[in-house]
């Protein structure tokens, strides 16, 4: 599946399609009480977000205007996931779909391109990003690495295409929906900000960032972290015992205080990695669980694009030996 050539609009599937849908679809199925307090507007259902990143960024947009669900929930490995036959109802009776695309969906291919078959628009907010910024993705040469999320100032970036398609579902919105994109870009700025100065403060020889997968790359490359990863890009390759000793033997030498395990990814290699530089005499500790495919729970500060990476932001900050206030940018981690 590739889907980088072409117009601006190629992340965008099958406008005029949907544009006649959402008609007879909002003539069809919107229940007399919300056409009765929008009158004339066409309303569309809902949209479904696969994973949760993307569903934050549709949720800020809109701002209740839409109704806005995740299909892919807390602590869940988007790579490996697979749709159950009432995912993919789910999928194909949304308004439209927002995905972060880049074959972070791994499995999911197949079944975003029976929903633009049928008419809806497949939204892929990391492929509206031009490849030139993107970096590449060795298991797959006609995909870039796909956790551009973990760069704010890309994933501002990829916001845009998120707001122009929610625009174009609720046309009377564009106001609206053009502030709180605005806001969320905001946010993304801040973020920056934020990551510049507390990773900023980590020594030179602990500036290296060891984790369960390869999902940080973004983040190194912005914020001056060399990274080492036991799993590669995806979560589906095995770790091999050759690459951990390998990765041992650097975190001995180096002094690394810390690794970090992810939410979405078991860490049996992680705990692998902290006992074998024990075993060397070098105390390693577990420096928390980052967030890498996954958000937090649901209503929580982690659970939210903002609190995910300010989460990882402090957690990797401070477990380097770095300065960062125990509750984060806002005050609101772990509440
Ligand atoms: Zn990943």
């Amino acid at each position: 599946m590739n889907r980088d050539e072409g117009s601006t609009d190629q992340h965008v599937k099958n406008r005029s399609g949907f544009a006649r849908r959402a008609l007879l679809g909002a003539l069809a199925a919107l229940p007399a009480p919300a056409l009765a307090q929008a009158p004339g507007a066409r309303l569309p259902r809902g949209v479904l977000a696969t994973v949760a990143m993307v569903g934050d960024v549709v949720r800020e947009i809109s701002g209740g205007r839409i109704r806005a669900e995740t299909l892919i929930g807390e602590g869940v490995d988007p790579h490996l996931f697979r749709p159950t036959r009432a995912d993919i109802a789910r999928l194909l009776a949304a308004d439209a779909v927002f995905a972060n695309g880049h074959r972070l969906e791994g499995r999911m291919g197949d079944v975003l391109e029976r929903v633009a078959a049928s008419g809806k628009p497949v939204v892929l907010m990391a492929e509206s990003l031009p490849r030139a910024r993107l970096r590449a993705n060795p298991d797959y040469p006609d995909a870039a690495d796909p956790h551009v999320w973990m760069d704010p100032t890309l994933w501002a970036d990829a916001s845009v295409a998120a707001g122009e398609a929610l625009t174009r579902l609720v046309p009377d919105a564009r106001e609206a929906f053009a502030d709180n994109l605005a806001r969320f870009r905001a946010r993304c700025a801040r973020l920056d900000a934020y990551a510049q100065e507390v990773l900023g403060t980590i020594p030179a020889n602990a500036r290296l960032l060891v984790t369960a997968h390869d999902a940080f790359s973004y983040f190194g490359a912005r914020y001056g972290l060399e990274l080492e990863s036991i799993q590669g890009l995806s979560t589906e390759a095995e770790a091999n015992l050759a690459a951990i000793e390998a990765l041992v033997r650097k975190l001995v030498e180096r002094r690394v205080p810390a690794v970090f395990a992810e939410t979405s990814v078991p860490d049996r290699a992680v705990r692998a990695l902290i006992e074998g530089a024990g075993a060397r005499g070098q105390r390693v500790a577990l420096g928390g669980n980052l967030f890498s495919d996954a958000m937090g729970r649901a209503g929580t500060y982690e659970g939210t694009y903002e609190g995910m990476l300010d989460h990882n932001i402090t957690t990797i900050a401070r477990a380097l030996g770095g300065r960062a206030p125990e509750r984060g940018l806002n005050g609101r981690l772990g509440r």
